[in-house]
């Protein structure tokens, strides 16, 4: 959900029917197809009159694998990863998008024909935001984009295109939010570039590690390695 829409993403309850209209899909960077509305689609929850089967509810569990990246092996997987920045790529962290249809167009501010809607359309901002992270096993190109990356930038994509303009050295911009050295637990898809082999890491979630959640962590592990301990017991 983008603008507005993404204010009321609180306002959905599990069990509840959504409707998108005028909404855009696209295929994700990992291959899953992906819904996105946009400033000019319509969001409404429990319209009247609409009925769908009842499905099963899936409890989403919040504790995803823990991987360490030297142990990541080819292929996608759902990790999280804790590390810490060693390095920001210093690209442009906008890209512009057809308020339309959702086909990248680039990275100019200006108007811009957008090929798939055949017209000349006023792009819509995304955020963009790319580093190298280290566990101290190895390390993983991790890229962010959208609402993940503004929350990281802690700032809209509008107000990231302001202090672009107020600082368009992209080492100054960076610079400015001091990420070099922080520590994240990133959640997301992993997956090896095929032609630089190098480990990508496609980010949904970002949290900052907090003592509580570690702990939690830690049991969990702990629990697991005990049965299956046990598992080979028997
Ligand atoms: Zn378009």
């Amino acid at each position: 959900l983008w603008d507005g829409h993404a204010q009321r993403a609180g306002e959905i309850k599990v069990g509840d029917i959504v409707k998108f209209t005028e909404a855009y899909s696209s295929l994700g960077l990992f291959g899953f197809p992906e819904i996105h509305l946009g400033r000019r689609g319509d969001l409404r929850i429990n319209p009247p009159g609409e009925e769908l089967p009842r499905v099963e509810e899936k409890e989403v569990s919040a504790l995803l694998p823990r991987a360490k990246i030297g142990e990541i092996e080819g292929g996608r997987a759902r990790v999280e990863i804790r590390g810490t920045v060693t390095r920001i790529f210093h690209r442009r962290p906008l890209f512009d998008v057809c308020p339309n249809c959702g086909t990248s167009l680039g990275t100019v501010d200006t108007s811009l024909l957008c090929e798939q809607c055949g017209k000349v359309v006023s792009p819509e901002h995304r955020a963009v935001l790319s580093f190298l992270l280290d566990d101290g096993t190895g390390s993983v190109r991790v890229v962010l984009f959208g609402m993940v990356a503004e929350r990281l930038f802690g700032m809209s994509a509008n107000q990231i295109l302001r202090k672009l303009k107020e600082t368009p050295d992209l080492a100054e911009f960076y610079g400015g939010f001091g990420f070099l050295g922080k520590e994240f637990i990133i959640a997301g898809v992993v997956r090896q570039d095929k032609y630089s082999n190098q480990l990508e890491l496609r980010g949904y979630e970002i949290k900052i590690p907090d003592a509580k959640g570690e702990v939690k962590h830690l049991l969990e592990s702990i629990k697991e390695r005990t049965t299956k301990v046990e598992e080979e017991r028997v």
